[in-house]
């Protein structure tokens, strides 16, 4: 017998499988007896990769377990084994073999489920689903004995899963219901654009097409009848509809569900009983689901900090953009591509040459980019991202974003992010880490990858990571010729500790200070920091951080504890850390930097915000001894 806290895990797919590694890596695992419910007949694989299997990549290849893993941290799990019902008076998940497991809390981490439409005919033989290995072994097989095969979808799903079938050598039909592909993500010229590319590849197309029911064909196995009277006939059926996420198991328990499915969860994965966390594709946060690996692994992070209660971390959730390579066609796009947010302005740009289309949406005053999609060249994704995200100042002429003619501009983009900015959404890696690797020996993408584990998850953001490997490489070698990136200097977004003038070493903090001391322009800061002599190049950033407090001090002429952070405002971007969960943690007993970054993850990946943590925990502490909370 044991006192550990029992806990199971019902799922071990990507996410399921990331939040025991999270427990293993911050070494809470022995703190309790964990069982795992795996009903596929095998653990945890790299799903976003799972096209590969048809490929150069086997099972073993895919898998995201390395050697041992459940035997040396004492994890017993259970394969082709199916929870089927959770009692959650008597606290027992109960499996489809009969067997009836204890737990003191709960983690569902089941994933999605194909959508498959309710036409008669779905379940006939040869028809399949594309989420499993063993879905994709059943598709090889039934590709053996036909000719012709038809994905139902004309999403991300329904693409991916046309690429394997033509790829398999089978004549290949898409079949979609909207007006244009990719509907969710595209815009009407980027959807024709995509059909017509993914046609000169020998696949199909047949949009605005409502399978009513699937038949016996006459040539081929089965016959698509279509509203409308038309018809298509297949050997195979995939569908790659959609996904819905699993939470029959949640619902038949009492679990409150999401407005538009989902489990519904907090912002510490908690669902509606505190036993029970929801994390992955099963789990709905402010009624989103989010049917991405990033978001996912976020999730199982702040589940397993909140469980083993060592850390603060929380899910507020997470973009949804997107950027794949779909039959060979390069596709992206970031948030309100359909420029539906009021006032939203367009720049779009269509190379019927190149075949390629760009749109970049802004937002009404013009001053950041809210929306973005690409078809044919998505090399800027990661770039546009990241103005997205990090609202940054955009350049004088918007366009030169899409435009090929204005490259320079482009060029310098990414080199322009800041070291703090995240890079890897999937494993929360910054430039500044990317940068620290290569300055310590990385010389290739692989290198890069093996050091951070940057660009290994869902992959779209290894165009960056090359670009910033290129970019470092180039200034390891030649520091003193390290092309200076074209960059708006945005006081807001630089940390304290950042030194403004090199030759008199002045960090953008004392410059600050001396304007909260009174210093009105640059005279006075030249006469309280000595920061502009020696030096010109400052002038300006010194300018307009003295311009930027002076309009804080404008905004908050009292200054509090902490200046212009509330408890809400982010403080480690790398790691999404914000004011308060630093002073919970400090409240809880953190009393030393180390134990703040063991706790909470703050200044544990580029340190630009180590300052800032430093100042919150001194003046925390002050409050603490005082008695003021
Ligand atoms: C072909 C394909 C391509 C993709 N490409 C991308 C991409 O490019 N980028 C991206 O971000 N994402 C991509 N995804 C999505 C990504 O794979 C998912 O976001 C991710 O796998 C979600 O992880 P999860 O653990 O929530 O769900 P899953 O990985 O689906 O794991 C859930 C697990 O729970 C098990 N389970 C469910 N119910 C029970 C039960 N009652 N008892 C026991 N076990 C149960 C399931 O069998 C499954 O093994 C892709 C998905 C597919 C299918």
């Amino acid at each position: 017998m044991t006192d550990k806290q029992k806990i199971i895990v019902i799922g071990n797919g990507m996410v399921g499988h990331k939040f025991l590694q999270n427990l293993v890596d911050t070494n809470q695992v022995d703190k309790f007896d964990i069982s795992v419910l795996c009903e596929e007949p095998r653990v945890a694989y790299d799903r976003v990769q799972l096209s590969a299997y048809f490929s150069a990549k086997s099972a073993q290849d895919l898998t995201l377990v390395s050697e041992g893993f459940f035997e040396n941290n004492n994890i017993c799990v259970k394969l082709n084994c199916q929870a089927i019902e959770i009692d959650r008076g008597a606290k027992t998940v109960l499996t489809q073999t009969g067997e009836k497991l204890n737990y003191d809390k709960l983690v569902l981490a089941t994933g999605s489920a194909p959508f498959v439409p309710p036409i008669p005919g779905h379940d006939r033989p040869h028809c399949h689903l594309y989420r499993t290995i063993e879905d994709l072994e059943a598709i090889k097989a039934s590709a053996r004995l036909g000719k012709v095969g038809v994905v139902i979808g004309g999403g991300l799903l329904g693409l991916e899963a046309a690429k394997a079938l033509n790829d398999l050598g089978l004549q290949t039909h898409v079949v979609e219901f909207a007006s244009r592909l990719m509907a969710v993500q595209l815009d009407d010229a980027a959807g024709a654009l995509l059909k017509e590319k993914i046609q000169k590849l020998g696949v199909t197309v047949h949009t605005s097409k409502n399978v009513q029911r699937i038949l016996d064909g006459g040539q081929s196995v089965h016959k698509l009848e279509f509203a409308g009277g038309d018809a298509l006939e297949a050997d195979i059926v995939v569908f790659g509809a959609g996904i819905r996420p699993r939470v029959t198991l949640a619902s038949n328990s009492g679990l409150v569900l999401g407005p538009n499915g989902g489990i519904k969860i907090n912002t510490h994965c908690q669902t509606s009983d505190p036993a029970i966390y929801a994390i992955g594709e099963c789990a709905a946060l402010n009624g989103k689901v989010f049917g991405l690996v990033a978001p996912g692994y976020l999730m199982a992070k702040v589940a397993a900090q909140s469980l083993s209660q060592s850390g603060y971390a929380q899910f507020k959730g997470s973009h949804t953009s997107t950027k794949l390579k779909l039959l060979g066609v390069d596709v992206a796009s970031i948030g309100d591509c359909h420029a539906r947010t009021e006032g939203a302005v367009v720049y779009s740009y269509l190379d019927g040459a190149q075949q390629t289309y760009k749109k970049i949406v802004l937002d009404q005053d013009q001053s950041r980019i809210i929306g973005a999609v690409m078809v044919g060249d998505a090399s800027d994704y990661q770039n546009l991202l990241q103005m997205a995200l990090n609202k940054s100042a955009l350049p004088a002429q918007p366009e030169s974003l899409i435009l090929p003619v204005i490259k320079a501009v482009k060029e310098s983009l990414s080199a322009a992010l800041s070291d703090k900015t995240q890079i890897c959404a999937c494993y929360e890696v910054s430039k500044a880490t990317i940068r620290r690797a290569v300055q310590d020996g990385a010389k290739t993408l692989q290198d890069v990858k093996s050091a951070t584990k940057a660009s290994t998850g869902c992959g779209g953001c290894s165009d960056l990571v090359s670009d910033i490997l290129t970019q470092e490489l180039a200034s390891v070698k030649a520091p003193a010729k390290a092309a200076k990136p074209v960059k708006v200097f945005d006081p807001a977004s630089v940390a304290d500790s950042t030194k403004i003038c090199f030759c008199a070493k002045v960090t953008k903090g004392q410059i600050s200070q001396a304007v909260q001391g009174g210093a009105k322009n640059i005279d006075d800061i030249k006469e309280a920091t000595k920061a502009v002599t020696g030096c010109t190049g400052c002038k300006v950033k010194v300018q307009k951080i003295i311009e930027h407090e002076l309009k804080n001090i404008e905004r908050n002429p009292t200054p509090q504890a902490l200046p212009d952070i509330s408890r809400n405002d982010r403080v480690c971007f790398c790691q999404m850390v914000s004011k308060g969960e630093i002073c919970d943690a400090i409240q809880a007993g953190a009393r030393d930097l180390g134990a703040i970054k063991q706790t909470t993850y703050a200044s544990t990946s580029c340190g630009g915000c180590t300052d800032k943590v430093v100042e919150i925990m001194e003046t925390k502490l002050e409050e603490i001894v005082e008695g003021v909370s």
